[in-house]
């Protein structure tokens, strides 16, 4: 029966390697799996016993026991027949106790321990997976090895235990008929490996496609806006048809190999079955005749039984094998994503950083995301600590890769990104974003209340400290015109709020985080200009003496910076003040002349 457990090590071995810890209950589980099917197997054993008591006049066994009445034999089998269904039933108790307790416990460490790996992998590594199908990895995979514990692997100990158990008593009672029932097993077994190597592939493709068809509803369900604004209804849904009929196509192909599977094992099994019964009929007859047949009638009644208990749970094996199957792949899936090395890990050097300091350079940095060109290519940026160094510069020219390499969610290729003089791949990852803290245009808000968004970088800060940075946010009174004030709930992804008001709300956790570094990534470019006004207003409040980074396309925002830093094809292509850049009519110029001219124009 190997080909039940070990079809395919690598999937199996890794579940073996991971769930270590769970070797013990794995044992326990077993022991009970295997006294169940053990007690479960006795009564055809014990009807053998009765026919012979009354057909042949007692048993000699049962006589030495004390029991020297044909009666009060039957009697004593119907007893212990209680008792073996009693015992059965307490250890089927417990083995489904023991193995769904596990399959729960194990489910969720995996689960988690996925999660928590996962949220430790860099950007780039999200980036080539779709969202929808770690959800797929997460949720239905895990899922799928939970139901294999939850029942299959009880069910292919019970089948191995029925084989070994049932092959043994046939042996006792007549080689012969072993031979005739058991004949037909190397064909099941080589079957069944030949069913599992055909169904492996089949079911690889099933759960890949269904992580796949995962990603494209998360993608559909968050894009809902968009796809409502340019009436892509229809489109949308057929796009989907297309995914799902897919999924129902590689399913199809896994159900036309995996339901033939059951009737050909049975129609083996039958030869062993009918062999039995035929062999096994013939010497119960020559015992009756005339005594030189080497089966009584209750040996060949047991026989019979017992063939049909070995045939019964074989044809089941199609069904478990299939969720094994499934199971494996599944497992793969999970643990190719908690093998998965973090690329960006943590340094060793603590560092802590007081309000004013936190000088960071960029040192001939140069970066690419893929086999593109650079993103950014050789550039030298000082942040004075306690300042405001702006960078501007045409969309794509990699203003915000720069914040990106500094928060360390990518690594530069050559060059080093520094604060105080100590490269960022050496501070301890939790150190370097809790000295920073950045504003960037899409701003994400939590389901929860308005105060648990606020205090999300500092879950326990008191409702003062809320409130206080909700009033520099010029947040506060917005949120006190609403239902709940801050125990409002802001539905998910803030979607109840305006993108103005989210953003207010996405300052006022950088208040609140109070970082010594403060990035500020187009914190205002997606609102109006009144909001823009008031985001200005708390901006320069909260980035008086410390160390920050503006990034900006309209100019407005950055003129009082102290140093603004042009940037051009990843490349920088001017720097100075902006009374600086306004006089020495390079691109800086040239872009405050088209922004001043629109703001005229604006105006009229
Ligand atoms: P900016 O902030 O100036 O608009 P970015 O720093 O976001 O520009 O991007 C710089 C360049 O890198 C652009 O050409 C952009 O297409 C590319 N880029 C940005 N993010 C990625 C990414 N995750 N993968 C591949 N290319 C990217």
């Amino acid at each position: 029966m190997t080909a039940a457990t070990d079809p395919r090590p690598s999937a199996l071995a890794r579940l073996w390697r991971y769930g270590r810890p769970y070797r013990r209950r794995v044992g326990w589980a077993t022991v009970h799996s295997v006294l169940n099917k053990l007690f479960d197997l006795a009564p055809p054993l014990l009807i053998g016993l009765a026919v012979d008591v009354v057909a042949n006049d007692g048993d000699a066994l049962l006589d030495r026991l004390g029991m020297t009445t044909q009666r009060s034999q039957i009697v004593g089998i119907a007893v212990l027949t209680f008792v073996v269904w009693a015992f059965e039933s307490l250890f089927e108790f417990l083995h489904n106790l023991a193995w769904r307790n596990l399959a729960q416990d194990l489910q969720h460490d995996l689960r988690i321990d996925a999660y928590g790996h996962v949220q430790e992998l860099e950007h780039a590594w999200f980036q080539e997976r779709s969202t929808g199908d770690l959800m797929a990895v997460l949720n239905d995979d895990v899922n799928q090895l939970e139901r294999f514990l939850d029942i299959g692997a009880n069910e292919i100990i019970q089948v191995l235990t029925t084989v070994v158990a049932v092959g043994a008593v046939f042996v006792i009672l007549d080689p012969t008929v072993a031979v005739l029932a058991i004949a037909p097993m190397p064909l099941i077994l080589y079957g069944s490996f030949w069913f599992q190597r055909k169904l492996e592939p089949r079911y690889e493709a099933v759960r890949g496609q269904a992580g796949f068809l995962n990603g494209q509803l998360a993608n559909n369900l968050l894009g809902i806006s968009t796809v409502k604004s340019f009436t892509a209804e229809a489109r949308e849904t057929e796009r989907i048809a297309g995914e799902s009929d897919r999924y129902r196509e590689t399913n199809r192909r896994a159900i036309a190999l995996s339901s033939a599977f059951t009737p050909l094992i049975r129609m083996a099994i039958l030869v062993g079955f009918t062999g039995t019964m035929v062999w096994g009929g013939f010497e119960a007859i020559r015992s009756v005749t005339d005594d030189s047949g080497s089966l009584s009638v209750g040996q060949y009644s047991v026989l019979l039984f017992l063939s049909q208990r070995l045939l019964w749970p074989l044809t089941q094996l199609g069904e478990t094998f299939d969720q094994y199957q499934r199971a494996m792949a599944s497992t793969n899936r999970i643990l190719d994503v908690v093998d998965t090395e973090p690329r960006i890990v943590s340094g060793p050097d603590r560092l802590d950083l007081a309000k004013g300091q936190g000088r960071v350079t960029f040192e001939d940095v140069t970066f690419s995301y893929d086999d593109a060109g650079p993103a950014l290519d050789d550039v030298r940026i000082d942040l004075p600590a306690g300042r405001t160094t702006a960078i501007v510069g045409p969309t794509g020219s990699g203003k915000s890769t720069l914040v990106r390499l500094l928060l360390r969610f990518y690594d530069p290729d050559a060059g080093r990104v520094t604060i105080e003089g100590r490269d960022v791949r050496d501070l301890d990852l939790g150190d370097l974003r809790r000295l920073t803290g950045l504003v960037s245009q899409d701003v994400y808000l939590f389901h929860g209340t308005v105060r648990e968004n606020i205090a999300y970088g500092r879950p326990d800060a008191s409702l003062e400290d809320v409130v206080a940075a909700a009033t520099v946010a010029e947040v506060h009174e917005f949120v006190m015109g609403l239902p709940r004030g801050y125990d409002t709930i802001v539905g998910e992804r803030g979607q109840k709020l305006s993108g103005g008001q989210r953003q207010r709300i996405s300052i006022a956790r950088a208040v609140l985080k109070d970082p010594v570094i403060l990035l500020l990534d187009e914190a205002t470019s997606a609102v109006d200009n009144e909001t823009e006004a008031a985001i200005q207003r708390s901006l320069d409040r909260i980035s008086t003496d410390r160390t920050t980074l503006v990034i900006a396309h309209r100019l407005s925002t950055v003129r009082n910076a102290d140093v603004i830093h042009v940037l051009d094809g990843g490349r920088i292509v001017e720097q100075g003040t902006h009374d600086e850049l306004v006089g020495r009519e390079g691109p800086y110029a040239a872009l405050w002349a088209v922004q001043t001219g629109e703001a005229v124009r604006h105006e009229r």
